[in-house]
């Protein structure tokens, strides 16, 4: 995640005086900037200095000091109190985003991807990203109590991908919401509709490229690979020339195939679908005439409909599906059990007995 801010900064540098060799080109990248992807060692708020580094106990310094000068262990308050608002306005977004995810609100999925957008991409630069990925495999993670905020973040990603299935993706992910917003405003007879035979192999690209990512962060231990495999980096608007020109082809590329990075591209949407394929505890329902019916698999802009299934890795949660399945005009299901209720109420006013 990016966390563009001075603090986190100073903590890192502090960081890299403590951690072994091996870990510091991992927990510090070499050119800090707002365009770096977070770097998982440090917190979001630097913690004061807890102790002092050197022992003047024993020693006759001359000046005689005694020891109130010696820094105090900060309290519980002064550590969260920093850390307050970014925790308050976290958790305001995350309730907006569920209430438009429980009420199925095509209006509030709007305001939240505006939100997701503004707030958790330009204005705080936090995303998952592979960087995150890279820092749980090394398990050089942040400190837990002067980074509250990653943890929620992280928390709230992983529970609710597990809970519900990719929710981060449909909901939560600054780019995500960018590209669905994108798809909202540009004319249909643009978009290339991918068949589907060929977007179930494309949609293999992306667990390829999780695995070729990691591998070789694991054997270089660069973590600045997350440049040529993720644009997350767009938030801070600090990109060099290389990836700006990618950035800029994969954008128009999005113009015609809705929603591309997402559904081929993403190792962090590979990671979070691998999750959400082995747990998902609250699934989309399907109704028997799913087998026959094709309306919702056509509406799934993200390829994740194969008849009766929902391809749980895929799915993000963008309700477009349920909320054909809550209109009694236009599921089936639905227009089904009204024709055979129908048909009864005709049954009775002409005195037949239902057969059955
Ligand atoms: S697939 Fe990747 S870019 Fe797309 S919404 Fe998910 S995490 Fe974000
Ligand atoms: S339309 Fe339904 S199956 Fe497709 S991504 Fe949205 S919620 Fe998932």
């Amino acid at each position: 995640m990016f966390r563009p801010r001075f603090p986190g900064l100073l903590l890192a540098a502090l960081l890299l005086a403590a951690v072994p060799a091996h870990a510091q080109d991992t927990a510090q990248p070499p050119e800090p900037s707002a365009a770096q992807p977070p770097d998982p060692g440090a917190p979001d708020t630097a913690p004061p200095a807890a102790e002092d580094e050197w022992d003047f106990e024993d020693e006759d310094d001359g000046w005689n000091f005694d020891d109130e000068g010696e820094a105090a262990v900060p309290t519980w308050g002064e550590i969260i109190e920093p850390q307050v608002l970014d925790l308050g306005l976290f958790t305001a977004f995350v309730v907006l985003a569920m209430v438009s995810f429980f009420r199925k609100s095509e209006r509030l999925k709007i305001v939240v991807f505006i939100l997701a957008i503004a707030y958790l991409g330009f204005g705080r630069g936090q995303l998952i990203s592979v960087v995150n990925l890279f820092a749980l495999a090394s398990w050089n993670l942040p400190i837990f109590r002067y980074s509250l905020f990653w943890y929620l973040f992280a928390g709230f990603t992983i529970v609710s991908t597990v809970v519900w299935g990719r929710l981060y993706c449909g909901r939560i992910c600054a780019y995500g919401a960018l590209t669905q917003l994108l798809d909202k405003v540009v004319p249909r007879q643009w978009r290339y509709v991918v068949p589907a035979k060929i977007e179930a192999k494309a949609n293999w690209i992306k667990y390829g490229l999780l695995v070729a990512v990691m591998v070789y962060y694991l054997v270089t231990r660069d973590n600045f690979v997350y440049r040529y495999v993720e644009p997350f980096w767009m938030f801070s608007m600090t990109g060099n020339a290389v990836m700006w020109s990618m950035l800029a082809v994969l954008l128009v590329a999005t113009v015609f195939v809705r929603n591309l990075y997402c559904r081929f591209l993403c190792p962090v949407g590979a990671f979070l679908g691998v999750i959400a394929q082995g747990t998902t505890l609250f699934r989309i329902k399907r109704w028997k005439e799913c087998n026959t019916c094709k309306i919702c698999e056509k509406a799934c802009e993200w390829g994740a409909i194969d008849g009766p299934k929902i391809n749980r890795a895929e799915c993000v949660r963008c309700d477009d599906c349920e909320r054909i399945y809550d209109d009694k005009d236009t599921c089936v299901h639905w227009i089904v059990i009204r024709k055979k209720s129908d048909v009864l109420a005709r049954q009775a006013a002409a005195g037949v007995v239902p057969t059955s």
